[in-house]
């Protein structure tokens, strides 16, 4: 008999976006005149730079050749790729990441799921409340998150980010072993400044745990006050791994690359308290199950680095950011009272009324879609997340909609 995992069933309703999704379409069958306008789901709308595109043809075309067909690549990613990265990304800013440190990958979502593997079936895990569904619902799959109660896990240590915190998760009051950080945040837009990084970084060395440190929105970072790495913290890079992705950076959604860092000094320990290196680990795993990142994507993810590809990709984040100023000022001028935008794609609007009412009554009203606060979690109750990706005249047209019908 073919038993499956049994806590796929502690899994709770669909995933978020599925649950959008239904109400979106018995909506569009309903209201088949309305034009939809998307400010939920976490997808970028503009084409890839072009840099990108002229490495991508480049790439393809030398796979055409006897002499510059590339078969498997290394697990870890190709050095070109590599030494960039380390350079550009973490050197450039006084973080000391050396090329071999870097794993590059198809995607920031399966890094942050698959790196539990390297650890314990009971290690206790520390999760914000908002929080990213895919750092709890891997964790319901691994086993980590015990019964669902209600409306938490058993298991899992909630860190509230509200309103009274500046949307910041506090350290826990009791011990834990995994702590998930993501800055800029998905979903509140919150940053971490570098004193609370330093908190987090000294709470994880006090208590031999480790931080996943998903920086999925760095480039959307213009404080310069702000670290874009973890490893500008002193003592990082003995307690974090640190999570990277092209995908909101440059547009790579659809075409799939990502990295995740682990310095060689990050340590787990072992049933008798000894150090195991977590680079050795995830290198075994890599090895193990992964073939790579195919050559053309990597070739260009590399082009992103280059003089033109850095500024299309600034062009690329500052069209965001500007449709998030726009959306937040509208809210703001509605009477809300909003965090996130200014550093990050995401607007947390706080809707003073339940998550889902509030997105229906958008929906009904103005065609808009957001994203209800309380699919992140309990904290998330009576927020909504609005997204700043789409194009400039898309979220004019949502703007000029909420104004119409919203205000009094
Ligand atoms: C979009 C996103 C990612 C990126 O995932 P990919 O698999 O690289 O596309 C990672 N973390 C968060 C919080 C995200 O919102």
């Amino acid at each position: 008999m073919i038993r499956v995992n049994p806590h796929y069933a502690q899994l709770q309703t669909s995933y978020l976006f599925a649950d959008i999704e239904r109400r979106v379409r018995a909506f569009q069958q309903r209201r088949p005149e309305v034009d939809l306008i998307r400010l939920g789901i976490g997808d970028v709308t503009e084409p890839l730079p072009q840099a990108c595109i002229e490495a991508l043809h480049k790439a393809v075309d030398e796979m055409a050749t006897a002499s510059h067909f590339r078969g498997y690549g290394p697990e870890q990613g190709y050095d070109f790729l590599r030494e960039a990265i380390a350079l550009s990304d973490f050197q450039a800013r006084g973080a000391q990441i050396s090329a071999d440190e870097v794993f590059v990958s198809d995607g920031a979502k399966c890094d942050v799921g698959n790196i539990q593997e390297l650890f314990a079936a009971d290690v206790r895990v520390a999760i914000s409340d908002p929080v990213y569904p895919v750092y709890v619902d891997t964790n319901v799959m691994a086993g980590r998150s015990g019964a669902w109660l209600q409306n938490h896990y058993q298991n899992l240590v909630y860190l509230p980010c509200t309103a009274a915190t500046g949307y910041a998760p506090q350290l826990p009051d009791k011990p834990v072993d995994v702590i998930y950080l993501c800055s800029p945040n998905n979903p509140t837009g919150a940053t971490l400044t570098r004193a609370q990084l330093q908190q987090w970084v000294d709470y994880a060395a006090a208590h031999k745990a480790l931080i996943l440190f998903d920086a999925a929105y760095e480039a959307f970072i213009r404080d310069d006050a702000l670290p874009h790495s973890i490893y500008e913290i002193p003592g990082a890079r003995e307690v974090a791994i640190e999570f990277r992705s092209y995908s909101k950076t440059a547009g790579f959604t659809g075409l799939r690359c990502a990295y995740t860092v682990i310095p060689k000094t990050c340590m787990g320990w072992d049933g008798d308290g000894r150090p195991v290196s977590l680079h050795a680990l995830w290198s075994r795993r890599q090895t193990t199950k992964f073939n790579g990142v195919s050559y053309p994507v990597q070739r260009a993810a590399k082009a992103i680095y280059s003089p033109a590809g850095q500024q299309q990709v600034r062009t690329l984040s500052d069209g965001y950011l500007a449709n998030a100023q726009r959306i937040r000022d509208a809210f703001q001028a509605l009477g809300h009272t909003c965090t996130g935008g200014d550093n990050s794609p995401y607007i947390w609007v706080h809707t003073g009324s339940d998550a889902w009412e509030f997105f229906d009554m958008l929906l009904e009203k103005t065609g808009v879609v957001c994203t209800p606060g309380a699919g992140f979690g309990r904290c998330g109750q009576g927020h909504v997340r609005i997204s700043a990706f789409n194009s400039a005249a898309q979220v004019d047209a949502a703007l000029q909609r909420i104004r119409a019908v919203l205000q009094t």
